[in-house]
């Protein structure tokens, strides 16, 4: 398609990009001219805000959010066998991850808010079980009390999948600071966002953290000594500076997405059912997913209108072709089928005006009076 002009648009991020210029700029020269532009200190200095940000008393920078999900599996030492639980209504790099770590994804079907069910957790398990990834999707925290009793239970590594939801809590604790690890994406969709893609990891183990930042940087230990052969994935310079004014503004930003959300669910009650925040959820909205009948029809009408919405995830990870050699089927998941043919984005995003989204409400409300 042609680049169309959104009434509504899906983002956006230059014009939002735009209201931190000055700070963006005065970082940039900082980095060029100090001529360090690789694991120097502005890396060092979001690294320890991350960690604080999130609870945890570890955080290493890495090139993307797969990487981050990669190189802590990898760090498990992951054998052929060996199995990993993840969601199956996740962006596919949830379960890439698990397989190019060596070891093979299982999925077990998610509850009614769209995240993991624990209550399937436990008949997923086997003696081949290493750990359990639950994602924190659309910005909602998953159930993390019942999952890790189940994981302290059968002695099983968590790693969240928090790509989706920096800044999100459940009972005033938050995510990156559940589990054993976490990841979190900062590409430029999530919210909080590089200038092109970024990676960050949360630990509670100095073990973890320990091997974390030789994995990110080909084995070494220092410039001589290669313990190991890994990757080349760290966050630049130039990007954790960038990174440094973006967290600073996080708080704010994410408000604005939770006052939108209510906004929403208030008005798109009648008709259609909108993401409600259960006891203890703090949500940040990376998407705001409704779910519609006759969701197909829905989006068609919302874009041809000018409303740009979209999908996260039409094809359920364990349906993808890439998927196909661990034998599932369309009728394994009926709770995330269900999801995936109703789940609809919405535009959400701090500079979201009322007026664009009473258009969007109107357009929504309009379509199912002419339904019926
Ligand atoms: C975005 C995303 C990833 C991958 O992050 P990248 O930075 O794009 O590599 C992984 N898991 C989930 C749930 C995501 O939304």
């Amino acid at each position: 398609m042609t680049q169309k002009e959104w009434v509504v648009p899906y983002t956006a991020l230059g014009s939002e990009a735009a209201t931190l210029k000055t700070d963006y700029l005065q970082a940039f020269e900082k980095v060029l001219l100090s001529g360090r532009y690789i694991t120097g200190p502005e890396l060092s200095a979001f690294e320890l805000e991350f960690a604080e940000y999130c609870q945890s008393p570890f955080a290493v920078g890495v090139a993307t959010g797969t990487d981050a999900l990669f190189l802590v599996l990898r760090s498990l030492g992951l054998k052929a066998d060996d199995e990993v639980i993840t969601a199956p209504n996740s962006f596919i790099a949830s379960a890439s991850s698990i397989a190019l770590a060596g070891a093979k994804p299982v999925f077990v079907d998610i509850g009614s808010d769209g995240n993991m069910d624990p209550g399937r957790l436990e008949a997923s398990i086997t003696p081949r079980t290493k750990a359990i990834m639950p994602v924190h999707l659309t910005g909602r925290p998953a159930n993390m009390p019942g999952i890790l009793e189940i994981a302290k239970k059968h002695n099983l590594f968590v790693l969240e999948d928090a790509a989706q939801a920096v800044g999100a809590s459940l009972n005033g604790i938050k995510v990156g600071s559940w589990g054993d690890a976490a990841c979190f994406s900062l590409h430029p969709l999530k919210n909080l966002r590089a200038i092109g893609d970024g990676g960050m990891i949360t630990t509670k183990h100095q073990w973890l953290y320990d091997r974390l930042k030789q994995a990110r940087n080909h084995g070494l230990v220092n410039r001589e000594q290669c313990d190991f052969w890994s990757y080349n994935s760290r966050l630049d310079e130039l990007q954790a500076a960038l990174l440094r004014v973006q967290l600073r503004r996080l708080d704010a930003q994410t408000e604005k997405r939770r006052q939108l959300a209510l906004r929403y669910n208030e008005l798109l009650r009648p008709y259609v059912i909108v993401p409600d925040e259960g006891p203890g959820e703090h949500c940040v909205y990376q998407t705001y997913v409704i779910l519609a009948e006759y969701r197909d029809d829905l989006k068609k009408f919302l874009n041809d209108n000018g409303v740009e919405v979209l999908i996260h995830y039409a094809t359920p990870i364990h349906l993808q072709p890439a998927a196909a050699y661990l034998g599932y089927s369309a009728s394994d998941f009926p709770m995330t089928m269900r999801h995936a043919g109703r789940i609809l984005s919405l535009p959400i995003y701090p500079s979201l005006t009322h007026a664009q989204q009473d258009q969007v409400v109107a357009l929504i409300r309009d379509f199912f009076r002419k339904r019926g």
